[in-house]
């Protein structure tokens, strides 16, 4: 059966630069986050801000040799505690007028909390199509009550058919490995230590997928 991966994680983990780079392998091109993508290149955008992917996004994607469609999904969020806790609420970017994040910014209580609900929708119809979910966790920060949130969903919608791993990203930088570690709490098993920005750890991965039923 094909494989078909769900990028899922708490916003700013980093699913969409690991969606980037694996869509590109399969393209065979040099997977710089930098350089510029054919224009038939579905991009994910890969920003600072949490909370800037809203929808899933598919792309037929390598690792290695092996073939799969990965999703890159907007993840799972409170709506109403977000809609509360406006520190999560992107602010504007002076040099980016007419973008996507300005756009959140300026609108309503209302509307914000429409934006979080669909971002939820699109999470859960993302995984509930997925034969893999890759769960990403950031190594360059603590665990946070949102990947812990995360945690406790997806364990309730994996079947003998749905696998997941689970992937501690950005072990590029100081004190990750700690950290990478300490999501074995999570209670996936130990986590794959990728950098999906350095292109590190994607040969575990790809051991990690290789061996699941
Ligand atoms: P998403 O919200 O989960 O889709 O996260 P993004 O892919 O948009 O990345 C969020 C931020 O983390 C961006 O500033 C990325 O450049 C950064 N980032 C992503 N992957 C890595 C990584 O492997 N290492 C480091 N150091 N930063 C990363
Ligand atoms: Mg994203």
């Amino acid at each position: 059966t094909h494989l078909t991966a769900a990028l899922v994680g708490r916003p700013n983990v980093g699913k969409s630069t690991l969606f980037n780079r694996l869509a590109a392998a399969v393209r065979g091109r040099q997977t710089d986050s930098r350089s510029t993508p054919p224009l038939t290149f579905v991009r994910s955008v890969v920003h600072p801000l949490p909370g800037v992917t809203r929808d899933s996004r598919h792309a037929a994607a390598a690792i290695s040799d092996l073939l799969l469609t990965v999703v890159d999904t907007p993840g799972l969020e409170d709506a109403v505690h977000n809609a509360s806790d406006q520190s999560h609420r992107p602010s504007l970017v002076e040099d980016e007028p007419a973008s996507l994040v300005n756009a959140v910014a300026h609108c309503s209580d209302l509307a914000y909390r429409r934006v979080y609900a669909s971002m939820r929708d699109a999470t859960i119809r993302a995984v509930a199509h997925a034969n893999l979910v890759l769960f990403i966790v950031d190594a360059s920060t603590p665990l946070t009550a949102l990947d812990h949130a995360h945690a406790k969903w997806l364990r309730s919608c994996l079947t003998p058919k749905k696998s997941l791993i689970l992937v501690a990203n950005k072990c590029d930088v100081a004190q990750s490995e700690h950290r990478a570690i300490d999501a074995y709490a999570l209670g996936f098993g130990d986590p794959v230590l990728i950098s999906a920005e350095q292109g590190l750890g994607f040969a575990d991965l790809y051991e990690r997928i290789r061996v699941l039923p």
